[in-house]
């Protein structure tokens, strides 16, 4: 416990990353192996500040960025089981405070985010364009455009609605450790984008789930990877990928983990999607995206759920800043970024022509709790609101944080820009669409 104690003040009092490394790294795999729990009830958990306290070197009065919590700070007792309660819904705010009656887009947003589901008949089209009309959307692109047969299906149900619907190709690492499977894929990815597709989707499963036969993960700057990434710059045509996850999923769990706190692993036994014990580590995930970047400059790529890595501004910052080919989508992200309504809002400003709207909804989502939030973040100064991943689960847990949000009130031009301005740069063939409908609002 006083060795833990020591190491846990040398991490707040140490800036140096080297510093910081070399200290917490013999605990924090001591705790992969085993999270302590061996060593029975006697030992008492550690004394860990949870408030980090600034470094000697930082003066009274200047800013600093405390390093993120080590392992064993997030770590339950040892003693600790989840009891099988489901987290409660947040409570009813009391607060008086202003809302802006808002239903719709301010302008016809495209929606780079969307999981069309069985898009594949006329009828299925006409309810998903209803909802679009519904909510203020101009356009979406639909991520579950699939290959083969599927795609087919679904590019040819949507000719009529290539106004509203963009078709990605779904990109899937089956048959990876074959050999050709490169050549294979990417020759379909191709037949695709002849077909009619106007890009291609990789899910986070590149990373996380998609393995070598030796047991370890596939990355995106997997050689493999090469001719994929090169067809899409081919045809010139972006690539929506969605690399790593919500950080809180490479933390133990445990109630001082958020995304416990917000509803995950609730039932005992239940690891699903944590990867603290058994995944890869986010650090290995986000040095491959920005090797692929590196790669493959005439590639376009949008990193999904501004790349993950929505918890440090700084990492986006320096993504965008060091590739010009990279941008960032704001889905299921938006509960985190309104946290920060400030500082997201000089970010915004600043990148943007990177950033792009995206909600990662689909057609069974409730306008108002899921799109209108998104609405009233970018476009209002509305504070202390209700988050579009406050999803309900059964047990009526939030989902995505047990918190609420503030907007960003973006000035017009930049809210043109993140609605549609920057989407038309990758789909340029939605343009006359998006200006008829401009027009036709006025
Ligand atoms: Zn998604």
């Amino acid at each position: 416990m006083r060795r833990l104690a020591i190491a846990s003040w040398v991490l707040f009092a140490g800036l140096s990353t080297v510093f910081l490394l070399s200290c917490s790294q013999p605990s924090e795999s001591e705790s992969a192996a085993e999270p302590s729990r061996g060593q029975g009830l006697a030992e008492a958990p550690p004394e860990i500040p949870v408030i980090p306290k600034a470094p000697p070197s930082v003066a009274e009065g200047e800013v600093w960025i405390p390093p993120m919590p080590a392992m064993e700070e997030i770590s339950p007792p040892p003693d600790w089981a989840p009891s099988g309660v489901e987290t409660p819904p947040m409570p009813l705010t009391l607060l008086r405070l202003p809302r802006t009656n808002i239903t719709r887009a301010r302008y016809p947003a495209i929606d780079f985010h969307v999981h069309g589901r069985r898009l594949n008949t006329p009828q299925a089209y006409e309810e998903l364009v209803d909802l679009l009309d519904r909510i203020g959307v101009g356009a979406i692109v639909n991520l579950n455009g699939g290959t083969g047969e599927e795609l087919d299906a679904v590019l040819e149900a949507g000719q009529a609605y290539s106004d509203r619907v963009a078709n990605f190709v779904t990109f899937s690492h089956e048959g990876i450790n074959e050999p050709g499977w490169s050549e294979r894929f990417a020759a379909e990815m191709e037949r695709g984008f002849q077909a009619g597709a106007l890009g291609l989707k990789v899910s986070k499963r590149l990373g996380l789930t998609a393995k070598n036969p030796d047991g370890s993960f596939i990355q995106a700057d997997d050689p493999r990877l090469d001719p994929i990434w090169e067809m899409a710059a081919k045809h010139d045509k972006p690539v929506m990928i969605h690399l790593s996850d919500s950080v809180g999923r490479y933390y133990p769990i445990g109630p001082k983990n958020e995304r416990f706190e917000a509803g995950l692993w609730h039932q005992p036994g239940d690891t699903s999607g944590n990867y603290f014990q058994s995944g890869p580590s986010r650090e290995v995930i986000e040095q491959a995206l920005l090797n692929m970047h590196a790669k493959h400059p005439r590639t376009r790529f949008v990193n999904a759920h501004m790349s993950m890595m929505y918890y440090d501004p700084e990492k986006v910052a320096h993504l965008l800043d060091t590739y010009p080919n990279a941008d960032v989508e704001i889905s299921a992200a938006v509960q985190d970024l309104g946290r920060a309504p400030r500082l997201w809002r000089e970010f915004f400003i600043k990148y943007q022509d990177r950033i792009l709207m995206g909600s990662d909804g689909s057609q069974n989502r409730e306008p108002e709790d899921f799109w209108t939030p998104h609405w009233r973040f970018l476009e209002t100064f509305d504070e202390y609101f209700y988050h579009p991943a406050q999803v309900r689960t059964p047990g009526g847990s939030p989902g995505h944080g047990r918190w609420n949000i503030s907007g960003i009130g973006l000035p017009d031009e930049v809210l043109r820009k993140v609605y549609y301005e920057n989407a038309l740069r990758h789909l340029p063939s939605l343009r006359q669409s998006i200006e008829r409908q401009l027009a036709e609002r006025h």
